[in-house]
């Protein structure tokens, strides 16, 4: 067993394990968007982003070390979570009371955690599609934020290839792996992980939405450092 001190706490943890696997398995929260257990790490979103022995790095892609100290709720630390998140919420179209997802959300459920509770920044209106060619499940492009879990779902978990990302920076957006680019002509089925998956809304199963309404959901009873990522599932 090897130890990780922080925010000046000792969690044991056993190696190889990066600094969210330790954290997660001690039941310390570390703030995060494109990190799941099951899925390899991507280190895009940076919301989980602490300072280990001194140097800042994203957890999900940094090897826990023996007697290595972490701090994740340095007030410098935070204020720049708080940046991030804000700036993820301006560079596509969140509409927090008007989303299905609201109160299942992922991002809007870190950020409360931050109190990061109303824009600090100019939002740049981007012209985001939507697809509602899918029987079963629609995509609103307004609401991604690139964190790439339906891609890995898509090919580690269902044994396709339904999603990618194309672009870079600014113009960096999903691709639908479809002849047409549409979501009806991909080989993306309801039961398919990566249908349910999306930590926001923007891939939304059909048929069920408002079935427990807002201010009874997930995130509405309990604050994400308790009640742990979006359930897959759950719109
Ligand atoms: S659609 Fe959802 S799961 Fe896929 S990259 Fe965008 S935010 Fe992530």
């Amino acid at each position: 067993m090897s130890v990780l001190i922080v925010d000046g706490r000792e969690i044991e943890f056993e190696p190889p394990a990066t600094i969210i696997e330790a954290c997660n398995k001690a039941g310390v929260y570390l703030p995060h968007l494109c990190w799941r257990p099951d899925f390899s790490p991507h280190g895009s979103c940076r919301v989980c982003t602490v300072r280990a022995n001194g140097r800042e790095v994203a957890a999900c892609i940094t090897a826990a070390e023996d007697g290595m100290r972490v701090e994740n709720t340095a007030d410098d630390i935070v204020e720049k979570r708080k940046t991030l998140l804000s700036m993820l919420f301006v560079e596509g179209n969140h509409v927090c009371p008007a989303c299905e997802k609201s109160g299942n959300c992922q991002l809007q459920a870190v950020a409360y955690y931050h109190g990061v509770t109303a824009p600090t920044l100019t939002y740049f209106y981007p012209p985001r599609p939507l697809d509602a060619s899918h029987p079963d499940v629609v995509i609103d492009l307004n609401r991604c934020i690139l964190c790439e879990l339906c891609v890995r779902a898509s090919r580690q978990s269902d044994g396709k290839n339904v999603f990618s990302i194309g672009g870079r920076g600014i113009d960096a957006h999903l691709v639908v792996n479809s002849e047409t680019g549409r979501l009806g002509d991909s080989e993306l089925d309801i039961d398919d992980r990566a249908a349910h998956i999306c930590p926001v809304g923007a891939i939304l199963p059909r048929r069920g939405a408002f079935q427990t309404p807002i201010g009874r959901r997930k995130y509405d009873i309990d604050p994400i450092d308790v009640a742990g990522d979006a359930s897959e599932g759950e719109t």
